[in-house]
């Protein structure tokens, strides 16, 4: 079972393999790798896991990709969201998986051959349950809608989670780990054989495995071992809004406006919302991001076009019902995440580079772990760092993102 504490000065130690960041993906990759029967440690420089980006998250997961090497990860993500328990073989964790949809809105006429592409992608990726809405059916299925709204992607197989469950349910279920909280690494050692040691504020950890899953501080971690990655870091900010229970649609799904690039979804005593605005500019990695009000009101402006209940909530709502957290997306060169070997250092592995890092994370765990205990050979990995190299960059057409 996985041991989780704020790590005493250790001095020296070893392990078979160091994953450094404990949020969802890293909690992932720690559990694979120790069920392929490494001794782990994972270092997590904040006070818990999972409270960094994969806390500032809405949580959702979807198979809606276009790009067959991100619904090939999604949907095998999804399969192990949806039998949590069972894959990590332990009980006594709740995910609170809500399957209710992902629901892609458009009221633009010139967007729904797009649309009906989008689906018969989906269909051709695997994912049969994915539909193509429009008309009366749309709004007979979804009737919150404004009368302007004219077609959908829809897969009901898509929906949220509680991402804090999950994390800690990858922890505790991991075999021989430990989940040192309060400890940062601060630099890796390479000598010829590649990597030799990470070391921390707590003392030194030789190994010949380190995996680099610190989300928005990835591409400072690969400068500790000498690697320089194209990652960038791009604020995104989400509103939790109080709300009275009948205010909000009932079984609603998660409800994207690809017009606006806002969205919405229902949460415990409210909804979530936010917009993801593609000017917003890079940003350095920080654990402290500040957050606007004008964010929230921005987002409620553009939810209310194709969901005219959030003028009710509009004019309802006081400051104190409304709260504004902030994270970061990390984009690469082709906004799909690195996986496996670096390739470049020998025992430097990847896991980072994610805009969906939570609905990514069973899978990519698993191929992290899959590939370093040699069950998967590196080259039928579509995610591989050297694609770049390869000039194997493709960006892919994906609803917001
Ligand atoms: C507003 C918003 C909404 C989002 N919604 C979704 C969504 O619905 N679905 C989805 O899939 N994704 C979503 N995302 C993205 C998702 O949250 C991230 O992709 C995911 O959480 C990344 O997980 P992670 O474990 O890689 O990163 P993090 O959760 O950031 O974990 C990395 C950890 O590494 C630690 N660390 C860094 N440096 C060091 C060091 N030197 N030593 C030790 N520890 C270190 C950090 O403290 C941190 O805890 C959203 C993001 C935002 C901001």
């Amino acid at each position: 079972m996985g041991r989780i504490f704020a790590a005493e000065n250790f001095g020296n130690t070893t392990a078979d393999a160091v994953v450094i960041g404990g949020g969802i993906v890293g909690a992932s990759t720690a559990f694979w790798l120790s069920k392929s029967g490494m001794k782990v440690i994972l270092l997590e420089m904040r006070d818990a896991l999972s409270s960094l980006t994969t806390a500032a998250s809405v949580e959702c997961f979807r198979t809606q990709f276009t790009e067959s090497d991100m619904a090939e990860l999604a949907v095998e993500s999804v399969k192990m969201f949806e039998n949590f328990n069972q894959v990590i073989g332990y009980d006594d964790t709740h995910i609170g998986i809500t399957q209710r949809g992902y629901l892609f809105v458009t009221d633009d006429s010139t967007m729904l051959s797009e649309l009906e592409s989008a689906v018969n992608r989906y269909h051709q990726l695997g994912v049969k349950d994915a539909e193509f809405i429009a008309g009366d059916k749309l709004h007979k299925r979804f009737p919150f809608l404004a009368p302007q709204a004219l077609a959908a992607t829809f897969n009901n197989k898509d929906g949220w989670l509680s991402t804090h469950e999950a994390t800690y349910g990858f922890a505790k279920a991991s075999d021989d780990a430990v989940f040192y909280t309060k400890t940062k690494a601060a630099g890796i050692i390479v000598d010829s054989k590649g990597v030799a040691a990470v070391e921390t504020n707590k003392g030194k950890i030789s190994t010949r495995l380190v995996v680099n899953c610190a989300g928005p501080f990835a591409a400072m971690i690969g400068r500790m071992a000498g690697l320089e990655m194209p990652l960038k870091t791009v604020k995104r900010q989400k509103c939790y809004i109080k709300v009275s229970e009948d205010i909000v649609p009932k079984n609603a799904p998660f409800m994207v406006d690809l017009v606006n690039h806002s969205y919405w979804r229902p949460e415990a005593g409210g909804v979530l919302c936010a917009w993801v605005d593609s000017d917003e500019p890079e940003t350095p990695p920080s654990e402290e991001l500040p957050t606007d009000w004008d964010f929230a009101a921005e987002s409620i402006h553009r939810v209310s076009r194709l969901n005219p209940f959030f003028e009710t909530i509009a004019d309802k709502i006081v400051g104190s019902d409304i709260n504004v957290s902030a994270g970061q997306y990390v984009y690469t060169p082709d906004d799909k995440p690195v996986i496996g070997p670096s390739g470049e250092i020998e025992g430097f592995h990847l896991n980072c580079g994610y805009w969906c890092g939570v609905m990514m994370s069973p899978a990519a765990g698993k191929r992290v772990a899959d590939i370093a205990a040699g069950k998967m050979n590196n080259k039928d990995n579509p995610l591989r760092y050297s694609r770049f190299k390869e000039g194997a960059v493709q960006k892919g057409s994906t609803f917001l993102k």
